[in-house]
């Protein structure tokens, strides 16, 4: 029997934050969103074999890995008070990429 296997990638959109872009060093709406790849047999995603979290910045498009931790810093410093005018993100990923 032939058996049908791969990959899919789902994005989910967590939030929008405002931070001083990295690269284009412009306070911009940043979008986190987590990247889950699940595995699939025949077409039917069975468990998630990554998720990343990642930062893409709106004005530029420039996007960045982050860790877990640092997503969860993110998602929770938006969730209590509100959002400090400019907050400067370092990113921790020495490789950005284009989306
Ligand atoms: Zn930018």
């Amino acid at each position: 029997m032939l058996l049908i296997w791969g990959w899919r990638t789902y994005v989910h959109q967590l939030l929008m934050l405002t931070l001083v872009c990295s690269r284009c060093q412009n306070p911009a709406a940043h979008n986190l969103y987590k990247r889950v790849t699940k595995f699939t047999l025949f077409f039917i995603p069975l468990f998630p074999i990554s998720r990343k979290y990642g930062l893409q910045c709106a004005f530029c498009g420039v996007a960045y890995d982050i860790d877990k931790t640092h997503a969860e810093q993110l998602i929770a410093s938006a969730q209590q008070a509100p959002a400090p005018a400019q907050q400067v993100f370092q990113p921790q990923v020495q490789q950005p990429h284009q989306h």
